[in-house]
């Protein structure tokens, strides 16, 4: 593992400060420390909110805001090695999921510039009503005013991105807290935004203290919206204690698979094996839970075990690493425990189920699985997968739907009916038809009902949380 340690001060105000105090941070994989960062706290939170004032005091156009959001995206491009070790080294992520990481984020940046230069109100038909006779009204988007963001460690630069670019292009300032294990991607894509040419205030980037942070980003009334994504837990308890803002949730998922009878069995178990256990499981819509109809079942489950079984455990920064380290040793322990209660309630461990030497948990297959078991219904955020056969469509998507969460979810079927159908009774914010419901194109509308969240993410979408509607009323 190629690990360099960088010392990284933090953004405030156009400044890069130290507090006195650091932290290190450390590889998943090794323990090694890849980076010391400066601690902030509510202190450093204030002056950061007030920097961010001070910069919406000066409005920038829309046209310096999109060039900007170019110039960074052109950056990201030219670095994306260098971010994606970043990535890598901090986070545990595979080499090769961390390059394709860092050139999501390019297109997140280019997204957003063209929001930036075409976000437009509308022109209201003002004498459809007697009463607007002889009046020409019109809407004009306007920033919402600064935006909190907090972001987690899982894709640690393009979240940052997916909150950071589309605030810009809103016209709003930033005071972005990091997840405290990956504040290395974060404060990277700050250095990029400076050399892009945003000026002082605009984005302020603060490592410390969850609550201490998220205090003032709560009680200061100046942040008027605050984007989270991160666990359910943490997201809907903020949201609560946030009445007068507005809180942006994109949370978990426990990501439901369906394999119908008519699909192509065979691409569908290389999605599922390449989309189950990518960054270990680790992404929000890692695919956890398989539903395969009962007649092609063992089709299925020979085509994918071997294929689980093919992919390399071990070194993220290796080239040829597939499946690394979970993101912490609590994290491990809880994974591992869930694994065993389920063996211990009757599951069957079809592959997987221990640790490598070097820790990595190897990729895990479940068979016997019931409902009400944790890695049935809640969020295993590990390389875990869940195989269970099924006798009817409806079957297939009341245990689809048998969660709280409702993210994304895919089917591959054949049948148009069926997508149709599925499109219907998935209750999920995307439904992904012949694709694994891992998939993500940036520009997408892409968020959660239920409990995965109450917003969709994606630069066009983001932009138009991030501004209100101002109505202008011209009287003849
Ligand atoms: P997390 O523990 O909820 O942390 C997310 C962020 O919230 C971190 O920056 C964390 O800071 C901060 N935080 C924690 N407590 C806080 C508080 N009291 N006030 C303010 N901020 C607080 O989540 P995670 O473990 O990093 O990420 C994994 C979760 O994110 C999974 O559930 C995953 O499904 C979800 N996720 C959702 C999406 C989506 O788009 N829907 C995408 C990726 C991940 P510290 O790091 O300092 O604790």
């Amino acid at each position: 593992m190629a690990v360099t340690a960088r010392e990284q001060k933090l953004l405030l105000g156009g400044e890069w400060i130290e507090t006195g105090t650091w932290r290190e941070v450390r590889s998943p994989y090794s323990g090694e420390v890849v980076g010391r960062v400066a601690q902030a706290g509510a202190d450093e939170t204030r002056r950061a909110v007030d920097a961010a004032a001070t910069a919406m005091a000066e409005p920038l156009p829309a046209h310096s805001r999109a060039e900007i959001l170019d110039r960074t995206a052109h950056l990201i491009d030219e670095r994306r090695e260098d971010i994606a070790r970043t990535i890598s080294d901090e986070a545990g992520k595979p080499m090769k999921a961390a390059r394709v990481e860092a050139e999501r984020a390019s297109s997140t940046f280019r997204s957003a510039a063209t929001e930036a230069r075409t976000l437009t109100g509308e022109v209201v038909p003002m004498d459809a009503s007697p009463a607007g006779v002889g009046k020409v009204a019109l809407t004009a988007r306007v920033p919402i005013g600064i935006v909190g963001a907090i972001s987690p460690f899982n894709f640690p630069f393009n979240l940052v991105a997916h909150k950071v670019a589309p605030a810009l292009a809103a016209g709003c300032a930033v005071v972005l807290k990091p997840a405290s294990q990956t504040p290395l991607s974060a404060l990277l894509l700050a250095e990029l935004e400076a050399e892009a040419g945003l000026p002082a205030g605009w984005l302020n980037v603060l490592v410390g203290p969850a609550s201490e942070i998220g205090d003032v980003l709560v009680e200061d009334e100046r942040v008027r919206l605050i984007s989270f994504t991160g666990s359910a837990e943490v997201g809907w308890k903020l949201r609560e204690r946030a009445a007068r803002k507005k809180v942006l949730l994109e949370l978990g998922n426990a990501t439901p698979l369906i394999v119908e009878a008519d699909a192509d069995v065979e691409e569908a178990a290389t999605k599922a094996a390449a989309n189950a256990f990518s960054f270990a499981g680790q992404s929000c819509i890692s695919i956890q839970r398989v539903y395969v109809a009962r007649g092609v079942y063992d089709d299925f489950v020979a085509s994918f075990l071997p294929k689980v079984e093919a992919l390399r455990t071990g070194d993220p920064g290796d080239d040829e690493t597939d499946v690394g380290p979970v993101i912490d040793e609590g994290a491990r322990e809880r994974i591992l425990a869930w694994i065993e209660e389920a063996s211990d309630q009757g599951a069957e461990i079809l592959t997987g189920g221990e640790t490598a030497e070097d820790g990595v948990i190897r990729p895990t297959v479940l068979a016997n699985v019931s409902p009400e078991m944790k890695v049935s219904c809640l969020e295993v955020f590990g390389p875990v997968c869940t195989l269970s056969p099924y006798d009817s469509l409806e079957e297939a998507f009341e245990l689809a739907n048998g969660t709280e969460y409702g993210l994304q979810a895919g089917i591959f079927t054949s049948n148009v009916k069926t997508a149709l159908a599925a499109g219907a009774a998935l209750e999920f914010g995307g439904v992904l038809v012949n694709e694994a419901p891992t998939f993500r194109a940036d520009q997408m509308p892409y968020g959660g009902v239920k409990a995965s969240g109450n917003t969709k993410e994606g630069p066009p979408y983001s932009v138009r949380e991030m501004t209100e509607e101002r109505l202008v009323v011209l009287s003849r």
